[in-house]
């Protein structure tokens, strides 16, 4: 029988706990198969009064333990493939992070820096134009991610609540704080991460004072953890962006880095530092290696010359499973996405919960609510990983296909 709609790379991410669990071929087919995909594309017309079509997705890849939970990511090189294994991870972090959602993701493939602020704005509008049918606060709820953020959050919750003729905030996540976004939202991915990483250095008895920390990417997730891990007395020597990596054995200024970054849109020209490639950057000496941009950036190519002790995985992806398991090899303790990015879902969830009851909290009770989920789940990790002996991707793999599965046999969905 032919299985068109399965997510082969999906399947590759869960054969090793796949054999360990012994999953049988349905089990390993509903974990791995979108329940919806939706391809669509729309014309836009560009401030030279010319028409272009972009090519939008959404996927709802699983929807057993809540309602499906996913960013948009507008990119160049966004694919249906792409946004297949963004969305499937989506489905596992939610039950790694034990928050009520299932998994979903979209996308556009556009290069953002190419449009102007209106163009970006009737491509996010459009976007809705269409999703707006398969979306919705107990159906399908989008978040920010690559290159879209709480700007793009507004006019796409304005547009959905123009077609619906309502209020309905918690139709996406990531919004300004006026609009019913929540505190702490904006560094949630990156502190969350830092709050995991705590426990593994803790675990691992590491000092982290003065320890090296190198980040690639500095959007959201790489800029704040940078921030964070340098206001936490790390030693942050190198940083990146799409452009370019700067580096200081001695340790960057990340202030006087964000402030260049602000001023001229690039790393590029940081005085006190070296340019280095990004490839270069992955490569450094370092306690920890936080890849904060794109996927697939540690291959069997380069796995084996990384030098990192840790690898805080904050964007999704960032490592193939072949050079996974390579890292293992070397020793490399390498904390997963679904668990170490898991802070921007899970504040997304808070977000979504103060606009279902409309009422919000202070940036100190939503503090405090996402470190005790982070640790929660880290431990759960941490005991999965020693009853096991396996790796912290594969407990994490291990948590979430559990709970999946029970959600879906608890629906009569599996015998
Ligand atoms: P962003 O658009 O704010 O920033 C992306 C950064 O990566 C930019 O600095 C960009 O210049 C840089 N970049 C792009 N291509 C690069 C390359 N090839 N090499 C080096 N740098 C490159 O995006 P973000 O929200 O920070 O997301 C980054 C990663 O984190 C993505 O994988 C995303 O899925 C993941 N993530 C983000 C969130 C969140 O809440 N923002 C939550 C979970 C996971």
């Amino acid at each position: 029988m032919e299985k068109s709609n399965v997510c082969v790379n999906c399947q590759n991410m869960l054969a090793k706990v796949s054999a360990k669990l012994k999953l049988n071929e349905t089990e390993l087919d509903i974990l791995t198969t979108p329940r919806r995909t939706f391809t669509f594309s729309f014309p836009i017309i560009m401030d030279n009064g010319k028409t272009k079509i972009f090519t939008g997705y959404r996927i709802q890849f699983n929807n057993a333990r809540g309602p499906a939970k996913g960013g948009i990511r507008f990119h160049q090189d966004v694919d249906l493939e792409d946004v297949k294994v963004l969305a499937f991870l989506m489905s596992l972090k939610c039950a790694v992070a034990d928050i009520p959602f299932g998994g979903a993701k979209g996308g556009v493939a556009v290069d953002t820096k190419s449009l102007s602020s209106g163009e970006l704005e009737r491509v996010s509008r459009e976007y809705i134009r269409e999703a707006y049918r398969f979306i919705g606060p107990n159906t399908d709820i989008p978040a920010p991610d690559v290159n879209t953020d709480s700007k793009i959050m507004a006019w796409m919750l304005d547009e959905y609540e123009k077609i619906i003729g309502r209020h309905a905030p918690a139709v996406i996540t990531g919004k300004p704080i006026q609009l019913g976004g929540s505190l702490v939202r904006d560094i949630s991915t990156s502190l969350g991460g830092i709050f995991v990483l705590k426990e593994v250095t803790k675990e691992l008895k590491m000092k982290t004072e003065n320890a090296k920390a190198v980040v690639q990417g500095f959007g959201n997730a790489g800029m704040n953890a940078a921030r964070i891990l340098h206001e936490n007395k790390w030693k942050v020597i190198a940083v990146s962006d799409s452009k370019t990596a700067i580096y200081n054995e001695n340790g960057l200024n990340i202030q006087k880095v964000i402030e260049h970054k602000k001023n001229n849109k690039s790393l590029k020209g940081f005085k006190d530092a070296k340019e280095i490639t990004n490839m270069e950057l992955l490569e450094l000496e370092c306690d920890v290696l936080v890849p904060a941009a794109m996927q697939d950036q540690i291959t069997k190519n380069n796995a084996n010359n990384i030098k990192a002790k840790i690898i805080l995985e904050l964007a999704n992806s960032p490592i193939t499973p072949e050079a996974d398991l390579m890292l293992e090899k070397k020793g490399i303790k390498v904390v997963p996405d679904i668990l170490a990015n898991s802070g921007g879902v899970i504040v997304s969830y808070f977000e979504w919960v103060q606009n279902s009851m409309n009422y919000y909290w202070t940036r100190e009770e939503v503090l405090k609510k996402l470190e005790e989920h982070m640790i929660s789940a880290t431990k759960e990790i941490q005991r999965i990983c020693r009853e096991e002996n396996c790796s912290m991707r594969d407990s994490s793999y291990i948590l979430a296909v559990n709970k999946i599965l029970e959600a879906e046999r608890l629906r009569g969905v599996l015998r």
